[in-house]
């Protein structure tokens, strides 16, 4: 996994979540056995371990899984994610989600939920 992009600082920017991706990272971070997100000292993804690697990978968003980040595979062309996106806008509706939102309030505000 390469994780330049996790570091929002240097990268200049933090992928946002719908509230079904946002729930799905909450799972990984209790999974994990944090009930919080505690900021990372280096302005970094608060998810991003002292090891380097994703602490929630398996249940990270889809934006760091597609287009996010080109050094991890992406930009994704939108035409060949569009029909996972609108799914995922869908899915946000459904559970009364806003749209999407940056990560660290999305997720902090899923685990206050739980
Ligand atoms: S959720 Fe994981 S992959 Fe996504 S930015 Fe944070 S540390 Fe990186």
């Amino acid at each position: 996994m390469r994780t330049g992009c996790c570091h929002f600082r240097l990268a200049g920017h933090t992928p946002v979540l719908t509230l079904g991706e946002a729930l799905y990272a909450a799972q990984g971070v209790r999974a994990s056995g944090r009930k919080a997100l505690k900021p990372h000292p280096d302005g970094a993804c608060p998810l991003l371990g002292r090891d380097g690697r994703c602490t929630i990978y398996k249940h990270r968003p889809f934006g760091c899984r597609t287009h996010f980040c080109a050094e991890a595979g992406g930009m994704y062309p939108r035409k060949h994610v569009a029909d996972l996106i609108q799914r995922l806008e869908a899915l946000d509706e459904r559970l009364g989600g806003s749209g999407s939102r940056p990560l660290e309030a999305a997720v902090s505000d899923a685990l206050a939920k739980m």
